[in-house]
């Protein structure tokens, strides 16, 4: 299946996004993206011309299918060797359009040091429903590549939207790349005012009741000008890419 350009630009896009604003160890991390329904999927190359997050250009994204072999683009670039972790969640999860896996490091410090992602905000910022729903750890610290790990990997995250992995990452799935985008932001925000309350003492919990609210459905539609659901996610994507300095549409 051919790829349409405009979606080549968004992952490069969403690639820069998260480098420019630091959300990942140095130039390593990858956005992917389903195509259609086919059992291919867009992602960054790597090898020696391949260029750090931040700096992505659409020509260094390249057409991989679920055996994670190269369908199209750059001579000089190849599959990530993590490729299998992206392709396995679209294998076990056919509702999942994109995957982010990358190396914040308030993340990767919190499960250096077998910490649990409390839930310690509500309306303070977005994270506060997925820290209530809990973000499961993934126990090995090796990346991603080959089928056996993940395939194991996708059934360790089931429905989850976001995981961390010890000593790794963390990796969230989305309904689309700014879906996916808007979520790694707010669990990068979620670990490190987890990792900084740790610092400080001992974080707690916010109160039952309001954990109990946070565990009911999402209102589709508020009352008055907060815009939450899909409206809600389009504003933050928009919010991010200016913070970037990158274009939103
Ligand atoms: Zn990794």
């Amino acid at each position: 299946m051919n790829a349409d350009p405009a979606l080549i630009e968004l992952v490069a896009r969403a690639c820069r996004v998260l480098g420019k604003l630091d959300i990942t160890h140095a130039a390593f991390g990858h956005v992917s993206c389903r195509l259609g329904d086919s059992d291919t999927m867009l992602i960054k190359g790597k090898g020696p011309d391949e260029v750090g997050l931040r700096y992505t250009r659409a020509s260094d994204i390249l057409t991989v299918d679920f055996n994670a072999d190269k369908v199209a683009g750059a001579e000089g670039l190849q599959p990530p060797s993590e490729s299998y972790l992206h392709l396995w969640m679209y294998k076990k999860n056919p509702q999942v359009r994109s995957v982010i896996h990358v190396h914040p490091e308030y993340a990767v410090l919190l499960t250096v040091c077998g910490k649990e992602v409390l839930p310690i905000y509500g309306a303070y910022a977005p994270g506060a429903r997925m820290a209530v729903e809990g973000i499961p750890t993934f126990q090995r610290s090796i990346t991603i590549h080959d089928d056996q790990l993940g395939e194991q990997f996708a059934a360790f995250m089931g429905d989850k939207q976001a995981a961390l992995m010890r000593g790794h990452g963390v990796t969230v799935v989305g309904s689309s790349v700014e879906d996916a985008t808007v979520r790694v932001m707010a669990l990068n925000h979620l670990v490190s005012m987890n990792y900084k309350a740790h610092l400080l003492g001992s974080p707690q919990t916010i109160p039952d009741e309001d954990i109990a609210e946070y565990r009911r459905p999402e209102r589709a539609a508020r009352t008055r000008g907060s815009a939450g659901g899909e409206a809600g996610m389009l504003a933050s994507w928009k919010y991010y890419c200016s913070l970037a300095g990158e274009d939103s549409a």
